[in-house]
């Protein structure tokens, strides 16, 4: 017999991150493998069960060394019933995760949405190490996140809680993915910068970003901007500014009700750093209330994309 694991699980439309980890939460081994979500729920749940035994096995123990596994999935979710109520990029409509995992494997299985897991991450082994209430806020082709109050997961009455990228910031802002106009989300992911990029190149405003992508304009991206601002071009600066005014708007909203210590920017578009996060300062100690943004950090994820499974890590030994 091998030494005492947990398993965390980062359940993607893409692919499933899977680690094994000791009962201090120190990665041992991880397994990625492509979901493909269109084989069907029982192909992707035997994927997940194969990752688990795999990553075990690259620990230097087995099955039978498992105490416990926490899993991230996009969501909705409900934690309580271990339920994936909605997910879109799975093509998922209220799959009983937690139960299917628990009879394959005969564990206890711990869900949570994908957000609030990577919050756990970044709140645990990351940059809200010396937090107690922390918001998290990742960036990417949305807006997610999760909130860590007084050291635990606040998911809200039904495990929808958290979700910043959908706050009205514009009233009379672009339409959202999720039905509503102005939300977070439409005005300052990847996507939404991208197409203001577009946009302005189109009504014929000079700048870098057309020579970057050799005239085709659909190949511009975040990175993109992000690259073009940090070159000193003016249009992309201004961009980059513009979703750090929507962001900070957004957290400066959420310190005034959470009166967090620390708010952790995490996602592709955080990766351009100073850049997006001294902008982003300013406009929320604009408006943000004075005492509570003067005791408040905002700094960038440290965790990148292993937030999530180690998230889901620290969901595992939650169950022990
Ligand atoms: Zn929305």
């Amino acid at each position: 017999m091998g030494k005492a694991l947990v398993i965390g699980v980062d359940l993607g439309g893409t692919k499933v991150a899977t680690a094994a980890a000791d009962l201090d939460g120190l990665l041992l081994a991880k397994v990625i493998e492509p979901t493909r979500p269109e084989r069907g729920i029982g192909a992707v749940i035997e994927t997940i069960v194969d990752t688990i035994k795999e990553a075990a096995t690259s620990a230097g123990a087995s099955k039978s060394d498992i105490r416990s596994v926490g899993i991230g999935s996009p969501g909705p979710i409900d934690p309580k019933a271990g339920v994936v109520v909605f997910a879109p990029n799975l093509m998922w409509h209220n799959v009983p995760i937690v139960e299917l995992l628990e009879s394959e494997l005969d564990l206890p299985v711990c869900l949570e949405n994908d957000a609030n897991v990577a919050a756990l991450g970044e709140y645990r082994f990351g940059a809200g190490r010396k937090s107690s209430n922390m918001v998290y806020i990742t960036v990417s082709t949305g807006v997610g996140g999760g909130l860590i109050l007084d050291g635990e997961i606040y998911a809200g009455s039904f495990g929808m809680a958290g979700e910043v990228g959908h706050m009205t910031i514009a009233d009379d802002g672009p339409l959202c993915g999720c039905g509503n106009q102005g939300c977070l989300e439409a005005l300052a992911a990847g996507p939404a910068i991208a197409r203001k990029a577009q946009a302005c190149i189109l009504h014929g405003q000079e700048t870098i970003m057309t020579d970057m992508v050799s005239g085709r304009l659909e190949e511009i991206t975040s990175k993109t901007v992000g690259e073009a601002a940090a070159a000193g071009d003016i249009l992309a600066k201004e961009i980059v500014d513009k979703a750090a005014e929507y962001l900070g708007i957004g957290i400066a909203n959420l310190i005034n009700v959470i009166n967090p210590d620390t708010i952790v920017i995490g996602g592709g578009v955080s990766n351009m750093g100073e850049l997006l996060l001294q902008p982003l300062r300013r406009a929320t100690q604009r408006r943000a209330m004075k005492a509570a943004f003067e005791k408040v950090e905002i700094v960038k994820a440290e965790l990148g994309s292993d937030a999530g499974v180690v998230g889901a890590v620290c969901l595992a030994l939650g169950r022990l």
